[in-house]
């Protein structure tokens, strides 16, 4: 990922690793060492990666807090120190998030939304099971989707986002470090290049007020931008559930079903880390 950004010559991307991976395995801080090396920077995103749904506010902010004793250096490279919730959630009340917001001002931290993503946890799992099932055909059409995903959500989001604003707002866009991503960043910054994307810093897209200012609550999956469209009653265009269905259940694999892996390898048992109480829902 930090060669397809340095051929393109994009530099200055936050980068949100949570910190109980490195560690449960020290190594990884190479990784986030070249990623800082490359021009890029790292912000904090809590230690064990809970939703706030799941923890208390004290939790919560215990957990941000133990995300900077491990990696307060590294953050401290980056020309503004930004958080992003976990998730992007912010919890079920506004007490609650409000607590996290002071203690976020108090240690000198700027809130980095997410305004643009396109689910790639999604390929995740099926891109898993076609390399173990060497599924040439399901690999061809998992990377093919995923490009495609990422162009259709970013136009969405765009579009929805100057329905509510009347106006272009910039976006600040997610992808995780996967496999599949760091095969295929590159096509799709490509992509995005041949669309007349104008990629800009995370400082520059805060500078709009979109991006600073607090959507309700709410108990769902959706990112700081959907949060404000719900409020507005904006809807978002979405692609047809049987495209989603076909990426999700791409190149079956006994025990790698994909809800299988994300609820119960990687969401649930980061609850159980953290004492937490399981609440989740996908719709
Ligand atoms: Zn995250």
């Amino acid at each position: 990922m930090v060669d397809a950004l340095g051929e393109r010559n994009i530099s200055g991307c936050y980068g949100f690793p949570h910190t109980h991976p490195v560690v449960a395995s020290p190594q990884l801080r190479e990784t986030l060492e070249l990623w800082t090396d490359s021009g890029h920077h790292i912000g904090n995103h809590t230690h064990h990666h809970a939703s706030l749904n799941w923890v208390s506010g004290k939790q919560y902010v215990d957990d941000i807090d133990t995300a900077e004793e491990h990696l307060g250096d590294l953050l401290d490279r980056a020309p503004t120190r930004y958080f992003r919730y976990a998730m992007d959630m912010t919890g079920r009340s506004e007490y609650k998030r409000g607590m996290v917001e002071d203690h976020l001002r108090d240690a000198g931290y700027t809130v980095a939304p997410i305004t643009a993503w396109f689910g790639d946890f999604a390929w995740i799992a099926p891109y898993y099971r076609a390399k173990v099932n060497r599924d040439g055909e399901a690999l061809a059409m998992l990377r093919q989707s995923y490009v495609d995903a990422a162009e259709f959500h970013l136009r969405s989001h765009v579009r929805a986002a100057r329905e509510l604003w009347s106006t272009n707002v910039p976006c600040i866009w997610l992808i995780h470090s996967t496999p599949i991503a760091s095969d295929m960043l590159g096509a799709i910054l490509d992509r995005f290049a041949d669309i007349g994307v104008e990629f800009i810093g995370l400082d520059e897209a805060m500078r709009h007020p979109s991006n600073k200012l607090l959507p309700p609550v709410t108990h769902l999956f959706r990112n700081h931008l959907e949060r404000q469209l719900s409020a507005a009653g904006v809807e978002r265009d979405q692609i047809p559930p049987e495209m989603a269905a076909a990426v999700l259940n791409a190149s079956p694999l006994d025990g790698y079903d994909s809800f299988h892996v994300y609820e119960d390898r990687i969401l649930k048992p980061i609850v159980k880390r953290v004492g937490g109480e399981w609440d989740w829902d996908w719709s």
